[in-house]
């Protein structure tokens, strides 16, 4: 039998993870798959914990990773593409958004010969209407500026095949854009549409920092078109410089000098022009500077923190 592994970023669910793992079994009931399912605990510092530990006596097909701190949704979920081996890996969300009913059919898809099985969002009355606004700006912009295809509404929802998860870990980049990187690493992929259901409990875990901070990975890691602004005002301040000189000129020429007025106002207002100009660019070198500062460093994306039972057998630790 093929296998498949689930992958399960949780943070701070306490409130929605035994009706979650419910809803998942039922889901799963009769797979012909050897099935493990991976909750990752993304540093949660309520209950989610105890209630995953819970869960692995009950069901042996669970296994939990626990970070040591919160590093993230898209960490966690490299932290389970890690480690996971299987046949077929499915990633979804453990709040009940991504609905497990759909998994069978994202297997048959997989079983007919697609690599990538992704999932696109049909926006229904469970969207904030801010989140449904801010979204499609943000797909708008980085298909218009990026040169990698994103699906609009994609969600981190998706089947991948084992030949795609060994892709996605040659690509150890610190921003991690997952949605960006399994729409670059290519392969045969097909799209299936989704309306997501109400969070079962619990309120959103992506705070509006942590959404402008993976919009933002995903702008800078996936576009060098921001670099390109300051080159091109730049070059925009040049032409205006030029025009400026043959204005000038025109004075001396028609022997009209007296007329030129010694015009300290617009002086400065070119000059400010000038020094915005060049603070956004070098605003813009820095964000890469930065980027290319983090990637060089390599630090790892994610850390696990070691199980009690497995650091008392580390013969290492005596
Ligand atoms: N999550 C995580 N780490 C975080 C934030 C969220 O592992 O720092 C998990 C969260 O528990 C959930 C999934 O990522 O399973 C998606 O988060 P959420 O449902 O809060 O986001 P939304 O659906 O509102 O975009
Ligand atoms: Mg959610």
């Amino acid at each position: 039998m093929k296998t498949v592994d689930l992958i399960i970023p949780v943070y701070n669910e306490e409130e929605v993870i035994d009706l979650f793992h419910e809803k998942l079994s039922a889901a799963l009931l009769d797979l012909p798959y050897v099935i493990s399912i991976h909750y990752i605990n993304d540093g949660s510092t309520d209950a989610t914990a105890q209630k995953l530990a819970g869960l692995t006596v009950t069901d042996p097909r669970v296994q939990v990773v626990e970070l040591s701190r919160n590093f993230g949704h898209q960490a966690a979920l490299t932290a389970g593409l890690d480690r996971v081996y299987g046949d077929y890996v499915i990633s979804l969300d453990g709040d009940g958004q991504h609905p497990p009913e759909m998994i069978p059919e994202m297997l048959k898809l997989a079983e007919n010969g697609y690599d990538i099985v992704l999932t696109e969002r049909q926006d229904s009355g469970s969207i904030s209407a801010f989140k449904h606004w801010t979204s499609g700006m943000f797909y708008r912009l980085i298909n218009r500026i990026g040169s990698t295809h994103i699906t609009p509404g994609a969600a981190d929802f998706r089947l991948l095949s084992q030949q795609v998860v060994q892709a996605l870990r040659e690509m150890p980049e610190y921003h991690r854009f997952l949605r960006g990187m399994v729409a670059w690493v290519g392969f045969k992929s097909v799209i299936l549409p989704y309306t997501p259901p109400a969070r079962m409990a619990g309120r959103s875990k992506y705070s509006l920092g942590k959404m402008l901070r993976l919009s933002m990975d995903a702008v800078f890691s996936f576009s060098l078109v921001p670099l390109y602004i300051g080159i091109s005002l730049g070059v925009l301040m040049l032409l205006l410089a030029l025009v400026e000189m043959i204005y000038v000129l025109s004075f001396w020429v028609t022997g009209n000098i007296s007329n030129l007025a010694p015009g300290w106002s617009s002086l400065m207002f070119i000059i400010l022009l000038v020094g915005g100009f060049l603070m956004i660019s070098i605003g813009v070198i820095g964000v890469y500077i930065g980027y290319i500062f983090q990637e060089v460093k390599g630090r790892p994306v994610y850390l696990v923190r070691e199980p009690a039972d497995e650091a008392d057998n580390n013969p290492a630790a005596d």
